[in-house]
């Protein structure tokens, strides 16, 4: 099946920015997420065919590597062993994501592995922006490759029936001559494993490995934002004779109905009634946990941003506090009383009188107008 391309995936063109991908990868997690569409074979392919491209695309290296390349850029060690889940390398989301969680899963390059490694898994965990913001512990349930119960993950019951592959000696490669070139080849008769399993495990059919529903805990800590990761390692992909992928929870905010978030800073829309914008006035206002007090002077017009300092959030990076931004929008009145309707007429005749200096704006732009 040819794969398509990754722009067009997620509907974005060749130049989109990283926020653009950002934005329409989340769209796309959000739409098919397994939780949402339980048992839809054809989501959870649209789900990790996403994610795939997302991981491409929101890395700028793997992303001019796929312009100039594309998909052969990353066959061969793109996708790992074809988990339950889209494998990707782990390396490399180590080096963009270890610093979260700073020197707990010690710092910098891994050492490179010989043995072989389960895929890591990926968890995409909706949060909403409280959540995000004040750090939760929250129950996952996922279905991914866990050690057979019945063989112990060993592929046959007996430790006996699983033997050494006499063609490669264990190795899994034999080495042949075609020609002048001696090539090393996946062994035929382990297909690799470097083992004969004499009597499969009638569960696992020797594999070693079965599909099993797990249940975690996981603790995403205050300040996380999209597309930040929580890394449990060991918790990915289980292999027979080899270590288990680690799981990353990536996190999806929720849109929020009243806040949005730039980083460390909330912004939100603070509408006003034209009185309290032309007196001014001490207005209240809710902030992420709690309410605080919003003076605007006379003369307030819309679209004037008004700074609160440390009502913000605090990025899971950083020991910085944001700042809560309110853009004052001006609400024209409806729903008028008869004697509403009659002071704003009287106000409107007081307004448009010759000698009037309320509506600086206005009266510039009619007078260049009908000049
Ligand atoms: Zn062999
Ligand atoms: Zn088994």
């Amino acid at each position: 099946m040819a794969k398509r391309d990754y722009y067009e995936v997620l509907g974005v063109s060749k130049t989109a920015g990283d926020d653009e991908i950002k934005k329409a990868y989340r769209k796309l997690a959000m739409k098919y997420h397994p939780d949402r569409n339980p048992d839809n074979a054809e989501a959870e392919d649209k789900f990790k065919e996403a994610s795939e491209a997302y991981e491409v695309l929101s890395d700028s290296e793997k992303r001019s590597m796929y312009d100039r390349a594309g998909h052969s850029a990353f066959e061969g060690g793109f996708g790992g062993g074809g988990g339950g889940f889209g494998g990707f390398s782990a390396e490399d989301i180590f080096s963009q994501f270890g610093d979260i969680f700073g020197g707990a899963f010690g710092g910098g390059g891994r050492q490179q592995q010989h043995q072989r490694r389960g895929s890591d898994l990926r968890y995409v965990m909706e949060l909403t922006l409280e959540e995000a913001v004040k750090g939760i512990k929250k129950t996952i349930t996922f279905t991914a490759p866990a050690p057979c119960d019945v063989c112990d993950g060993k592929g046959s019951k007996n430790p006996n029936d699983v033997e050494t592959c006499r063609t490669c000696n264990g190795a899994g490669q034999v080495r042949m001559q075609q020609g002048f070139f001696s090539v090393q080849q996946t062994c035929s008769t382990c297909r690799g494993q470097g083992k004969i399993i004499k009597n499969p495990c009638h569960a696992c059919h020797g594999s070693g490995v079965a599909d099993r529903q797990q249940t975690l805990e996981v603790t995403i800590p205050a300040g996380v934002d999209n597309g930040d990761r929580v890394r449990l390692t060991g918790k990915g992909e289980a292999i027979r004779d080899g270590q288990s992928g680690d799981l990353y929870v990536e996190v999806v905010v929720r849109e929020h109905e009243i806040f949005q978030r730039d980083g460390a800073d909330l912004y939100m829309d603070v509408p006003v009634s034209i009185a309290d914008a032309a007196l001014g006035k001490e207005l209240e206002i809710p902030t992420l946990d709690g309410r605080v007090s919003l003076k605007i002077p006379e003369g307030t017009q819309t679209g004037k941003m008004f700074r609160l300092r440390g009502k913000g959030v605090r990025p899971v990076r950083s020991s910085m506090q944001g700042d809560l931004l309110c853009r004052i929008v001006i609400e024209t009145p409806v729903n008028l009383t008869s004697r509403q309707r009659e002071l704003l007429k009287e106000l409107q005749i007081s307004f448009d009188g010759e000698d009037s200096t309320s509506s600086p704006k206005k009266k510039s732009f009619f007078d260049r107008l009908f000049d």
